[in-house]
């Protein structure tokens, strides 16, 4: 299992000088699997990826997407492969709004926001149902659970014979009215080799930012440990924060984590790297 992250940005993208290293574009995990492409959210940096799937010549592509929040939506119109016939798309929604997110992605494509429409797109699309049962082809499985987020929002764990990988943003550990307890959120990630987890806050902006649906760096450090996790990676950086202050924030945790015992690898996700999960 192979993973690419081609944005690595929450809420919104930053084309910042100060925010090179880390990257400015919002949602898109690429996860390649016995030559399968999966993809995780349509932010901004699908554009990227689509460009480099045209020229590597993948022609069957699985995209899962966890909510409809423009962060995790708004590259859909800006990657290439849905204009060429060459292309199988499965899009795979969550449960009681598969067909809402079909509208969804065709209305972000009206008229009124962009100049060609959903129904012109040339590849073939398929919408996937299925949302309350494992998604079991291709020689993977996946399985979801719905975050904390004003909207719902799913989280997915991926595995294949020998590993797995839990992408779960777009979370509040602490939310005061869950709709997944924490107690479920560590049976759901129980000894996965890589949790990536929201970490848009620290624990001082947390304090004013309640209800927004996202955690702290050690909220999801502390899922990482009560669900035995092999590696963590903070994900959804804020859009305000800074190169510098990321990686002195990263640090900080892993010093903290250090001396907490934790048995899990800290890694802070930056648009274009991989990781080979072997
Ligand atoms: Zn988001």
């Amino acid at each position: 299992m192979k993973l690419k992250f081609w944005g690595c940005r929450g809420s919104i993208p930053v084309p910042d000088a100060r925010m090179i290293e880390y990257g400015g574009n919002t949602t898109c995990l690429e996860v390649m699997i016995n030559g399968r492409v999966i993809i995780i959210d349509s932010g901004t940096g699908i554009r990227k990826l689509g460009e480099e799937l045209i020229q590597r010549g993948s022609k069957d592509i699985d995209m899962f997407i966890t909510h409809s929040h423009w962060d995790h939506i708004q590259g859909f119109p800006f990657f290439k492969p849905i204009y060429s016939d060459d292309f199988n798309i499965n899009i795979f929604g969550c449960k009681n709004s598969y067909k809402e997110l079909k509208d969804i992605l065709s209305h972000q494509m009206s008229f009124e926001y962009f100049p060609v429409r959903f129904s012109e797109l040339s590849s073939n699309i398929n919408f996937e149902d299925g949302c309350e049962n494992y998604y079991n082809k291709y020689g993977y499985k996946i399985d979801i659970i719905e975050t904390n987020h004003p909207i719902t929002t799913i989280a997915f764990k991926i595995e294949n014979k020998s590993h797995s990988l839990v992408f779960m943003t777009d979370n509040e550990l602490k939310s005061k009215n869950p709709k997944t307890s924490h107690k479920d959120f560590v049976e759901f990630c129980r000894g996965t080799d890589y949790l990536i987890h929201d970490a848009q806050f620290t624990g001082e902006e947390y304090k004013d930012s309640h209800g927004w649906g996202h955690s702290t760096f050690e909220q999801s450090m502390d899922l990482a440990a009560h669900a035995g996790v092999g590696n963590l990676v903070f994900f959804h950086h804020d859009p305000n924060r800074e190169d510098d202050k990321l990686t002195e924030l990263t640090e900080k945790y892993k010093i903290m984590s250090e001396d907490r015992g934790d048995s899990f690898n800290i890694i802070t996700a930056k648009e274009q790297r991989i990781i080979e999960i072997s």
